[in-house]
C-alpha cells in the first residue's frame, strides 16, 4: 500500500510504502516524515493534474507575452501594435489568475 508523507522541515510530499530514509528535497531523516490521512492525500492527488494545468496555462501566456512583445518592436502599423499591447495585457492577467489559483490550492493542502 502507497501512502503520502510529508517533511515537516521543508514540506516536501513523498510517496511509498514508507517513509524515504532522506528527504530527497532537504535531505532532513526520515523521522522528519509523518504519513498523511486518506483526506489530506486524497486532496494532494485530487489537485495534481488540475495544478499542472494551471502551470501550463502560465507557461502558455508566457509565451504569448513573448510573441506580443516581438511583435510591438516590429511596429508594423498603429492597429497591430495596439493589439499586441492588448495581448500582452491579457496574457498578464491569466497568468496571475492561474498563479493565484495555485497559491491557493497550496494554502488549503490541495497539491
Ligand atoms: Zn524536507
Amino acid at each position: 500500500m502507497r501512502y503520502l508523507w510529508k517533511c515537516s522541515a521543508c514540506g516536501f510530499v513523498y510517496e511509498g510504502e514508507d517513509a524515504p530514509e532522506k528527504c530527497p528535497k532537504c535531505e532532513a531523516p526520515k523521522e522528519k516524515f509523518s504519513r498523511l490521512s486518506e483526506e489530506d492525500a486524497k486532496k494532494i492527488y485530487v489537485s495534481d493534474r488540475t495544478n499542472d494545468i494551471h502551470m501550463e496555462i502560465v507557461t502558455l501566456a508566457m509565451r504569448i507575452e513573448v510573441l506580443a512583445k516581438e511583435g510591438i518592436e516590429l511596429n508594423l502599423d498603429p492597429p497591430c501594435v495596439q493589439l499586441f499591447n492588448k495581448a500582452k495585457d491579457e496574457a498578464w492577467i491569466i497568468k496571475q489568475r492561474s498563479k493565484a489559483e495555485i497559491e491557493a490550492h497550496l494554502g488549503k493542502g490541495k497539491w
